[in-house]
């Protein structure tokens, strides 16, 4: 196994199990690592303090182990059978009315780079690191072990997400199985995840629970979802008694997807109408007959320098929302971006909300669902945020 230096005193956060080692922390390699080998690291003292997967670029290594053991079979069943275990132990699997949840979350699962989204009998697994794509094969075998008899079929998509420099050549498809059918449930409602074409995944498992909440406030109220994707805020204000539902998004597939989901659940239910629309416009617009509005958008900000323009599209875009919201109105507002901050988003709705004079109370500070944990040694990992307004 190759091996890798650091320079004296960059070990301080291994020791305190922080899973990336950056370049500039790297003292010498000894001899050429391939992209996505698994690697030894050693202090300057020359002590082994973590292993594993190198590439090139900012983050060099992302450890898989503080201990020397080898990444086999073995390795790849126990930390696999560990997410499982933590995934039925918060209810999300084994569960007769849920079948969608996150499998692997990552650093989250102390597998940094790694994605596994499960879909019914379907597992979707995506890699951000060289490692993981190397090691794709390998990960698939466990994994249908692990979850033999729940799933059948493993789809590989990272074709967007692995850095396009490192010579991968990604190819999306199945490793095992190759199954069509691809309606999932989730807590009782059923969507069809694109998971060939779709953003991500092919769904945003990560607003589950956050689903659930607004569907107790959904009863007799007129619902906005702005950013509606594959309309899953909206199929549960459906569930939720909700006495109108439009659902918006810039996307005409997305659209697409929404009007089938809510087909799939509510048959022929004139409750709901969708719209392919841009939100800035539709919220210029629009009256104001809605007293509960979502608003979901895409991470404005990917990195830093974006942070200013972000923070800028966050204010505009809830300040309308806000403005224009019925009195006793009930905001769901949330970022996905990383580099937002909590308390930048807070900030954000503060100025967006004294933008329109109106009297506006926190109810509910929302973030990421229990299958997408956050190692403690790793906060980098959360990155959802929510807040929930009552307007006056
Ligand atoms: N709320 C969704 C996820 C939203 S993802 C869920 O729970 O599944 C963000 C969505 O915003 C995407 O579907 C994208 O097509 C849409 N979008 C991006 N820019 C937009 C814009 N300017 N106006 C409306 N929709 C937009």
């Amino acid at each position: 196994m190759h091996k890798v230096f650091l320079k004296p005193g960059k070990e301080e956060s291994l020791r305190r199990f922080h899973p990336w080692i950056f370049s500039g922390a790297i003292a010498r390699v000894d001899g050429e690592p391939e992209e996505g080998e698994v690697v030894e690291v050693y202090t300057a003292q020359k002590e082994f303090i973590a292993e594993g997967h190198f590439q090139i670029g900012s983050i060099a290594v992302r450890v898989l182990s503080f201990e020397p053991e080898p990444v086999d079979h073995r390795f790849w069943t126990r930390k696999l059978a560990t997410a499982y275990e933590l995934r039925r132990a918060i209810g999300v699997a084994g569960n007769p009315t849920n079948n969608t949840y996150r499998l692997v979350h990552g650093e989250g699962d102390n597998l940094p780079g790694l994605i596994v989204d499960i879909y019914a009998r379907t597992a979707v697994m995506q890699a951000h690191s060289a490692g993981m794509h190397v090691s794709r094969v390998d990960i698939a075998e466990a994994l249908a072990e692990v979850m033999e008899g729940s799933v059948d079929n493993i789809y590989y998509k990272s074709e967007t997400t692995l850095p396009f420099k490192a010579d991968l050549f990604p190819e999306n498809g199945f490793l095992r199985g190759g199954g069509s059918d691809n309606v999932a449930e989730e807590y009782g409602l059923k969507f069809r995840i694109d998971w060939l074409k779709g953003q991500k995944t092919g769904f945003f498992v990560d607003q589950r629970e956050n689903r659930v909440l607004l569907e107790r406030y959904a009863k007799g109220r007129s619902v906005l979802n702005m950013f509606c994707y594959t309309g899953g805020f909206s199929c549960y204000a459906m569930r939720g008694g909700a006495e109108l539902v439009h659902s918006v998004d810039s996307s005409a597939k997305a659209i697409e997807l929404t009007r089938q989901n809510i087909e799939l659940n509510f048959p022929g239910d004139p409750r709901h109408e969708a719209f392919a629309e841009d939100a800035f416009k539709y919220l210029d617009r629009m009256g104001d007959q809605y007293d509960l509005i979502v608003l979901d958008p895409p991470a404005f900000a990917k990195h830093k320098d974006a942070l200013r323009n972000a923070l800028q599209g966050y204010r505009k875009l809830n300040a309308k929302a806000i403005e224009k919201i019925r009195p006793g109105g009930i905001l769901f507002t949330f970022s996905c971006s990383q580099v937002v901050s909590k308390d930048n988003f807070r900030t954000t709705l503060f100025t967006a909300s004294a933008l329109t004079g109106r009297s506006v109370r926190l109810l509910h500070q929302l973030t990421q669902p229990a299958d997408h944990p956050v190692n403690i040694y790793h906060p980098e990992g959360e990155y959802l945020k929510g807040l929930v307004l009552y307007v006056e």
